[in-house]
């Protein structure tokens, strides 16, 4: 039995938790399933599955657009939904536009707000660590007009080097785009002092909040952000929702993202004027069973209390962590303190994949590669790493079985 160096398990009721979540009781290969890839998709809640088959059940007709009744139903249940994933970042209703996620979120502003505003010879920067959707976008719109992107550093410890980022920033910066906390380590990166550095040089700046939402607490407003990105799907909510919540007076100037039904005002054979947002970026039927989705998982986790969520998954990344790197021969990735939910390491001498397929075989789901974080896995010079990454319903009887799998597969692959 290896000895833990880190405090006794909290109070918090993870496994009444678990009961609630119906995909964490089944098998895979034989073994009780230990799911832990987290970081790329969450499992989802009853109160959640229950709220979409109740949306369809009794509510279901196109939104906005109807006299009747369960179109008007529809309509509430969906403005209801963005007051209150509003209120779970701080934001006002009219400043959340619904996309299908993160991804889409940083496209659009890159490709509205962006195509306005950057010109040739003006600079964007991104770090070093940013998942692909925060990165492709700008260097794409940087080549499109002429910008350039810098890209800031970070430390060996995954923390952003924040001299670096200083330097990066003049008054050619016209936007920054950071991550919140980074899918790939857990670095929980201080925006708000990063974004105050932007506002300084006289830049916006952009927050990807897509590994935050459920693991940190959100407050888009203390935070200065002038966008702030996220996905429903990974903090317990439906796939294919997420929100842009952004600055009512840019939503205002920036020109529509898409144009279809629901985003105008009147269209004559001459012309078309746009609602006013956050409609006019949201053309076409919207994905209302899965915004009243996200609204759930947004009730469910405050239900839960943010602050003893953060506390549990907290003791379980350090239980988990002391660990996992007590077995000996393994090299842990991202060590910044205050890191959350990401326990990313390799094991010497075997490659991420084949460790990863070992764990499968014995029910531990973990994710392998670079996560979407290519530019970052090049600057630490690791192929990419095992990424186990914990949620509120894992316990430190998950992480005991992550770690005994871990000794199994080192056995195997490495003698
Ligand atoms: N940003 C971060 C930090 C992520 O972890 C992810 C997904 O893994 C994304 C953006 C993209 O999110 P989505 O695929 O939901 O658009």
């Amino acid at each position: 039995m290896l000895a833990s160096p880190v405090s006794p398990p909290s109070t918090f009721d993870a496994e009444a938790v678990r009961a609630s979540v119906p995909a964490l009781h089944q098998s895979v290969n034989g073994r009780p399933l230990v799911y832990l890839d987290n970081g790329a998709t969450t499992q989802k809640p009853r109160p959640v599955i229950d709220r979409i088959v109740r949306y369809y059940e009794r509510e279901n007709a196109n939104v906005h657009r109807g006299v009747h009744r369960l179109s008007q139903d529809a309509t509430d249940a969906m403005e209801a939904a963005r007051e209150r994933v509003g209120a779970f970042v701080g934001v006002d209703a009219r400043e959340v536009v619904f996309t299908r996620g993160t991804t889409e979120a940083v496209n659009l502003v890159a490709s509205t707000w962006g195509r306005e505003n950057v010109r040739s010879g003006d600079e964007l920067v991104v770090t070093m660590d940013a998942h692909h959707a925060n990165f492709v976008p700008w260097q794409m719109l940087a080549e499109a007009v002429g910008a350039r992107l810098r890209v800031v550093p970070v430390r060996e410890d995954g923390s952003l080097d924040r001299d670096a980022y200083a330097a990066a920033l003049s008054s050619k910066t016209r936007l920054v785009a950071l991550g919140h906390v980074s899918n790939a380590l857990g670095t929980v990166h201080p925006v708000a002092d990063l974004v105050a550095m932007a506002h300084d040089a006289g830049a916006l700046a952009l927050v990807d909040g897509a590994q935050a939402l459920a693991h940190v607490p959100v407050d888009v407003r203390a935070i200065g952000a002038d966008f702030y990105v996220a996905s429903a799907h990974k903090a317990y909510g439906p796939m294919g929702i997420g929100a842009l919540f952004a600055r009512a007076d840019l939503l205002e100037a920036m020109p529509p993202y898409q144009f279809g039904g629901d985003m105008i005002d009147e269209v004559t054979v001459e012309r078309t004027t746009f609602a006013a947002p956050p409609s006019k970026f949201e053309a076409g039927t919207p994905h209302v069973e899965g915004i009243v989705g996200m609204a759930a998982a947004l009730d469910w986790l405050d239900g839960l209390g943010r602050d003893a969520v953060f506390a549990h998954e907290h003791d379980v990344l350090a239980y988990a962590t002391a660990r996992l790197d007590a077995l000996g021969g393994i090299r842990l990735v991202g060590t910044a303190p205050g890191k959350v939910s990401v326990l990313s390491f390799l094991v010497d001498g075997a490659h991420p994949y084949d460790v990863g397929a070992l764990l499968d075989q014995q029910g531990v789901a973990v994710r392998t590669g670079n996560h979407c974080a290519q530019p970052l896995m090049t600057h630490l010079g690791v192929p990419g790493t095992v990424r186990a990454t914990f949620a509120v319903y894992n316990t430190r009887a998950d992480a005991d079985v992550l770690v005994a799998a871990v000794a199994k597969a080192q056995a195997m692959l490495v003698g």
